[in-house]
């Protein structure tokens, strides 16, 4: 009945996709002309975003940074000579929302000399990492017992960086003639978090990003998206720089205050070692509904396998990149307006950001809800955006959607590659299908956007993909 239910989802997607398409010629203006191929450039950038001893670790609510693993990065590039430029980059993050997003994209957007329209701006999503939202920020100084939800003199330092990193960037940036895509399977890392499910189809319990328990353990994967994509820029022979993708939520385990870029930022810098140069970047795909909870008892060790299992996919994907010409190069923009869950009550949001004694979460959390709430109110779009490559596609998504959002993608454009980067601004948290708004659970508490955010997010997809 479920996966009825998804696989319905899917086809409507592919179905709605053709009948955009007319509609897509006139309303995505904001498409940028065709490269012509001599004249393109790459400007690989990264800079350090490891947050301070003492900083707050996923907004405030769970034990802040007391020492490192491994550090954070902003890893990224700047596509030049097809129009003004286009900034792609990705943060080991859990999240930057809202006015803290568009900070971030004006920032890189001023040093590479474009607009913040031609900027994505990605979270991986870690957790013993920095969660950036002004707003929340503000509305939790007003409660004066409640702590610092990010740095500001740390982040206005990141920005900082950023703008120094792009600007030194671009300074050197190398002449990209070839683009090829690669995918492999990664086993055992992906699983549903939702299958726990009563009679009325209502979730019952999360299999989160780790698991001890045997029911959760000895349930199937559920629906996932097992390939791991891989989108790599050449110099003629030269590997530039490698962009990989894969949908779940990447923590093995946290909250101890050890700040780590976790199993798939540690995957990614395994082959950056082995191929220092060439800049590998990873983008979370939709994983709102995954996690590693089937195969992770987030124990130490649990972290070295998932880290030893998304490398192999990376490495086969990387195995049969095909490397040919750029001919084509266009990068779309869509904006949506989503309404705000009704779910959202803003006067109890504020009694519950009040209420003690209770856990720093219950308080935290609501802050950030009502930043959604204010935003809402100020209709301040969020930007979605494609960069089309030849057939493949590079397409970026906010907050953190459900994994049926990407194979919704994929099923518009069958055949041809479709690399989903999602946890771009975070304001609206969850973004559930609309049927599993009816299943509740833990993603639905905290999915800020209505269900009918589905309906512009398949129609804006459509008009990026078409
Ligand atoms: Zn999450």
């Amino acid at each position: 009945m479920k996966s009825i239910t998804r696989r319905g989802f899917i086809q409507h997607s592919a179905l709605a996709a053709g009948a955009a398409l007319a509609s897509s010629r006139l309303q995505a203006a904001t498409a940028a002309p065709s490269a012509s191929a001599g004249s393109l450039h790459i400007a690989p950038f990264r800079f350090d975003v490891t947050p301070p001893i003492g900083h707050a670790c996923c907004g405030g609510w769970i034990k802040p940074v007391i020492d490192y693993d491994d550090p954070l990065e902003a890893i990224g590039f700047v596509l030049l000579g097809s129009g003004p430029p286009i900034v792609i980059c990705a943060v080991d993050w859990t999240g930057i929302l809202n006015e803290a997003h568009l900070a971030w994209r004006v920032a890189l957007a001023e040093a590479a000399g474009t607009s913040p329209d031609r900027v994505t701006v990605h979270c991986v999503h870690q957790h013993n990492a920095p969660f950036v939202c002004f707003d929340a920020a503000r509305l939790a100084r007003e409660e004066k017992d409640l702590p610092e939800i990010y740095d500001v003199d740390f982040h206005r330092r990141c920005l900082d960086a950023a703008r120094a990193a792009v600007a030194l960037a671009i300074k050197s940036a190398r002449p990209v003639s070839h683009v090829a895509h690669g995918s492999g399977r990664v086993d055992e890392v992906a699983s549903n978090r939702r299958l726990a499910r009563d009679a009325n189809g209502r979730v019952t319990k999360m299999r989160g990003s780790s698991s001890k328990d045997p029911e959760l353990i000895a349930l199937p994967e559920g629906l996932i998206d097992p390939l791991l994509r891989t989108v790599a820029f050449y110099d003629r022979g030269t590997k530039v720089v490698a962009a990989h993708y894969y949908a779940t939520h990447p923590m093995s385990y946290y909250g101890d205050g050890r700040v780590s870029s976790d199993f798939c930022g540690l995957a990614r810098k395994r082959l950056q070692a082995a191929e220092p140069a060439c800049t590998h970047l990873y983008f979370t795909g939709c994983a709102g509904d995954i996690g590693a909870g089937k195969y992770n008892d987030g124990s130490k060790p649990a972290r070295a396998w998932l880290t030893d299992r998304m490398a192999r996919g990376m490495v086969a994907a990387a195995a049969v990149l095909k490397p040919e010409p750029i001919a084509t190069l266009e990068w779309r923009t869509q904006e949506i307006r989503p309404m705000p869950n009704p779910a959202l009550l803003t006067g109890a949001l504020r009694e519950l950001m009040q209420k003690q004694p209770t856990a720093l979460v219950s308080r935290l959390r609501p802050a950030f809800k009502l930043a959604s709430v204010r935003r809402w109110k100020r209709q301040d779009p969020f930007l979605l955006s494609a960069l089309h490559l030849n057939e493949t596609v590079l397409l970026h998504l906010p907050a953190e959607p459900f994994v049926a959002y990407q194979l919704a993608a994929q099923a518009m454009r069958a055949g041809r590659p479709v690399a989903v980067a999602a946890y771009g601004d975070n304001g609206p948290w969850y973004i559930p299908t609309k049927t599993e708004f009816a299943g509740g659970g833990y993603e639905v508490d905290h999915a800020f956007c209505a269900p009918g955010t589905e309906d512009l997010i398949l129609s804006a997809m459509q008009r990026l993909l078409a």
